[in-house]
């Protein structure tokens, strides 16, 4: 039987990190990955010389975790401009992200006075130090709109939207509390685009591992045994370690460990090449006025944010659908999409070409209240889980997930952290 020190099962961004942290104190790891690819749930396709990733994603550039985890400027990360523009039928509103824009929106047309104070106290939270930033009960987005008096256009075409473009939700079922970590992380951080696409974040963890990913292995059962290490069986045979990280999306460490498994959201994503883009903007582009008027939730030229996206001489296009609850994710029509499109861009997008689209059932948790930061890594006897579903439904969190997992394992083996 194959040994080690820790086997780490998925090479996601979270086994990625874990791997990393777990070998830069010395230790002899062996990262197990079914697939041919590393990154898991962050990736990019190349198609024709266009880089689309898999799926409308971006990376936090600014945000702690990703900056403990990867070399950022190695990235080149291309900023993704803050804010979004409302594509209503009566013409654009620009939303710069910051408070002052939000206050001149609702100034245009969108709201009364009154709500100005009622967006500032439900906002409230983001004013306040982190540590105190989630005090008090959880409850759902619907309900702290609710408790605030937040309803009409202001909410529907402007607050909606945002949820749909930043959490993928359509439900306003999201844990207030994780809205407002997000959007603090938004406004103290980066969003951003690796110039040459998303897979380059889990290539550079890889490419920094002493030993290389092992791909095409199956990991179908781990068991504790208790003093002696933990036993893997994958497809290929058997691997003693003296501790397992599994590391895998949630529903197979679910399978795997018998864990709960969180409800996921899901979304689609489009990509169009176009020889003249439908702006130089950006931006995301999103639809004010919900899924009635089309399934296209947000766009955005993702080559206007870094450029090698596409091909000289070309730009792409990504366009994102958000289910409505109880409706298949990617169910949506092409010509649905581009008559969306088309509405959205106010241009004739016929001629565009359709590069590639995929539908992710299962994105992310949903971050349903309450909102439990930190779930237990450390099952005891020698395993240990990692992902987004140990911490918060995000690539900064599933970095985090690994790298707690690693602190957790490190301490169990009485082996000494790096300083
Ligand atoms: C379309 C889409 C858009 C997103 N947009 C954003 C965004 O803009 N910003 C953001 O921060 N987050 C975004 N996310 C969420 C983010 O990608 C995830 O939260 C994060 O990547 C999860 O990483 P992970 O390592 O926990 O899991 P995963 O990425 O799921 O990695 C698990 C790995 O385990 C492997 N594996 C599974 N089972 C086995 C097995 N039995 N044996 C061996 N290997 C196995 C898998 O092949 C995979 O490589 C998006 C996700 C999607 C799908």
């Amino acid at each position: 039987m194959d040994a080690t020190d820790v086997a780490v099962i998925g090479a996601g961004v979270a086994g990625l990190a874990c791997a990393r942290a777990l070998e830069q104190s010395g230790l002899h790891v062996r990262v197990l990955e079914r697939s041919a690819r590393v990154g898991g749930r962050v990736g990019t396709d190349l198609i024709d010389g266009f880089r689309c990733d898999r799926g409308f994603q971006w990376i936090n550039a600014g945000h702690p975790d990703v900056r403990a985890a990867v070399d950022v400027a190695a990235l080149n990360p291309r900023p993704v401009e803050p804010g979004m523009v409302l594509a209503h039928p009566d013409g654009y509103r620009i939303l710069h992200g910051s408070q002052a824009a939000l206050i001149a929106t609702i100034r245009s047309g969108l709201g009364q006075p009154q709500d100005i104070a009622r967006l500032l106290r439900w906002t409230e939270p983001l004013r306040k130090p982190p540590a105190r930033m989630l005090a008090g009960a959880d409850m759902t987005l619907a309900e702290s709109l609710d408790r605030h008096g937040i309803s009409g256009r202001i909410r529907e075409e402007v607050l909606r939207p945002f949820f749909r473009l930043v959490f993928a939700d359509e439900d306003l079922r999201t844990s207030y509390q994780f809205a407002m970590l997000g959007m603090q992380a938004l406004r103290m951080g980066m969003p951003a685009l690796p110039a040459l696409g998303m897979q380059a974040v889990p290539n550079q963890l890889a490419l920094g591992l002493d030993h290389p990913v092992e791909h095409g292995i199956d990991v179908l059962g781990v068991t504790r045994s208790t003093g002696e290490g933990v036993r893997i069986l994958t497809d290929g045979g058997k691997i003693s370690a003296r501790a397992a990280v599994v590391a895998t999306d949630p529903t197979t460490a679910s399978s795997l460990l018998g864990l709960g498994i969180p409800t996921m959201r899901g979304l689609s994503t489009w990509w169009f090449a176009t020889e003249v883009p439908p702006t130089t903007m950006k931006m995301p582009f999103v639809n004010p006025m919900g899924p009635a008027t089309g399934p296209i939730s947000h766009a955005l030229v993702v080559s206007n944010i870094a450029p090698r996206y596409a091909p000289t001489g070309q730009h792409l296009v990504s366009a994102c659908s958000v289910p409505t609850p109880g409706k298949d994710v990617g169910t949506e029509t092409e010509a649905e999409v581009r008559a969306q499109l088309a509405q959205i861009f106010r241009t004739d997008t016929s001629r565009w070409g359709l590069v590639n689209r995929n539908a992710h059932s299962a994105a992310w948790p949903t971050a349903r209240p309450p909102l439990i930061l930190g779930r237990e890594v450390d099952l005891g006897d020698g395993l240990f889980v990692a992902g987004d579903h140990r911490e918060t439904p995000s690539i900064p969190g599933a970095m985090r997930s690994g790298q707690r997992a690693a602190a957790a394992v490190l301490e169990e083996l009485g082996e000494p952290a790096k300083p």
